[in-house]
């Protein structure tokens, strides 16, 4: 298929930007594999900005892989952010809303205001990020009743509110690992 040696999916993977040129997802920048970016560009929904030193050969042609694509038509960045582990973490600033402390996002865990065994759901609304002290101390109580404060009521972001808090992060103050977790736990909200 290439012209050194065969591709895997994680390699070259390709930056993809909104039709205005900014990171569709500020933080982690939302990347596609390949084969995606490639199929974006032949299908005419992206614009291909830069390009890797490879290529990809069908038996038909060959082609260079896109290193950053755009998309042609804009997302709206007002729609609301999507559910997972790692934007509940951003979103509170990688803070524990108990005690306040930062923490490594691999020290965070996320913690239901209304307990799931009193009827809590996993919602924009009723989760925050908290450290693993926090949560324990809290167990299956209210903030209240465990003599914790009170978060300011959670809400649900948009993307571009994430974007913003994102934008203080540099690129690289998360491990490569937590890129994979923005996306994993969609289906968090249940
Ligand atoms: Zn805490």
């Amino acid at each position: 298929m290439t012209d050194q040696q065969r591709l895997r999916r994680s390699d070259c993977p390709a930056l993809v930007l909104n039709a205005d040129y900014q990171p569709l997802v500020a933080c982690p920048p939302s990347r596609w594999g390949w084969q995606e970016a490639l199929e974006a560009v032949l299908a005419g929904r992206v614009r291909p900005l830069a390009f890797y030193d490879r290529v990809a050969r069908s038996p038909s042609t060959s082609l260079q892989l896109p290193a950053i694509v755009a998309l042609k038509h804009y997302v709206s960045q007002e729609r609301p952010a999507p559910l997972t582990r790692f934007n509940l973490f951003l979103r509170d600033g990688f803070r524990c809303v108990y005690c306040g402390r930062r923490q490594a996002v691999e020290e965070l865990t996320f913690d239901h205001l209304v307990p799931r065994a009193r009827g809590g759901t996993s919602c924009w609304e009723n989760l925050v990020a908290a450290c693993r002290v926090c949560n324990g101390r809290k167990g299956d109580r209210t903030p209240a009743e465990a003599g914790l404060p009170q978060p300011r009521r959670p809400a649900r972001p948009t993307q571009a509110a994430l974007n913003r808090v994102g934008r203080r992060y540099p690129p690289d103050y998360l491990h490569h690992s937590w890129a994979d977790l923005a996306y994993w736990d969609a289906e968090l909200e249940a």
